[in-house]
């Protein structure tokens, strides 16, 4: 069976013959890891400069040497929707953070609300995690993972360029089929507590939202977040 070539996320330029020296960490990955050896290729990505294939020159303790040969695939736009989703327990959230890079979200945005059920979010956990995903799904750039935020900042913080369709429990809203599909929009999902009234109060009056189901049966959070994409991804074909 044909192994699935080995994909990096660099943040070094990208460009032909170039060289790139990765330093430890990312060499014991290769090494140990990955079990490459001198003489393999693998492909790296940037998020600005396409993928370009790169051969394993050197790979010792603390660094490893790649040249970089040919560009395999021109950077290419990755338009995808925003996911605001409530941080749940660790192992849902690195879920919920892999499932969303593979189904092409463009930004995470971590949401505060009434009954969130954690306020300690882990970026650094959460942009790993997103790389790893963004590796292995062959995505050409990362989702940006932003800064959390109070739901109730939204509508300050919302800058109005895309429709936000709030994921409604209540399964009242529309269905997805009847949105505007003409640009990504935010998909904002609650928490396993669902919405405080006060929270839908001010959903309510937001004048780019949209209340939407997900289908008749309650969904937890991480999955009604899958699904949402899912259903994008369906619509659009993105
Ligand atoms: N505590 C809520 C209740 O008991 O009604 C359930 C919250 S649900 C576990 C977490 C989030 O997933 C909800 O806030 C909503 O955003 C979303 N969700 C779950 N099922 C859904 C559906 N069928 N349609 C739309 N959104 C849904």
């Amino acid at each position: 069976m044909s192994r699935t070539p080995t994909r990096l996320h660099v943040t070094e330029p990208l460009s032909e013959a170039a060289e790139i020296i990765l330093p430890q960490a990312q060499a014991h990955y290769l090494r140990n890891v990955l079990r490459l050896a001198v003489g393999d290729a693998l492909f790296l990505f940037n998020g600005r400069d396409g993928e370009w294939r790169a051969d394993l020159r050197d790979l010792g303790k603390r660094q490893a040497t790649l040249a970089l040969t040919v560009q395999t695939r021109p950077q290419a736009p990755e338009p995808g929707p925003w996911l605001l989703f409530a941080p749940l327990k660790k192992d849902r959230t690195d879920f919920l953070v892999e499932k969303a890079t593979e189904l092409g979200a463009a930004v995470l945005w971590p949401l505060f609300t009434r009954h969130t059920m954690t306020r300690r979010v882990n970026l650094e956990r959460l942009r790993a995690q997103a790389t790893e995903a963004a590796e292995q799904c062959g995505r050409l750039t990362l989702p940006e993972i932003r800064e959390p935020m109070d739901l109730m900042d939204l509508e300050s913080r919302w800058d109005g360029s895309r429709p936000l369709w709030i994921a409604d429990e209540a399964r009242t809203g529309s269905s997805l089929v009847q949105q505007d599909l003409s640009v990504p929009p935010g998909l904002l999902i609650g928490p396993e507590g669902g919405f405080a009234e006060a929270e839908l109060d001010l959903m309510g009056r937001l004048p780019f939202a949209v209340r939407v189901s997900l289908g008749p049966r309650l969904l937890r959070a991480e999955t009604a977040a899958v699904a949402a994409l899912a259903g994008w991804q369906a619509l659009t074909d993105t």
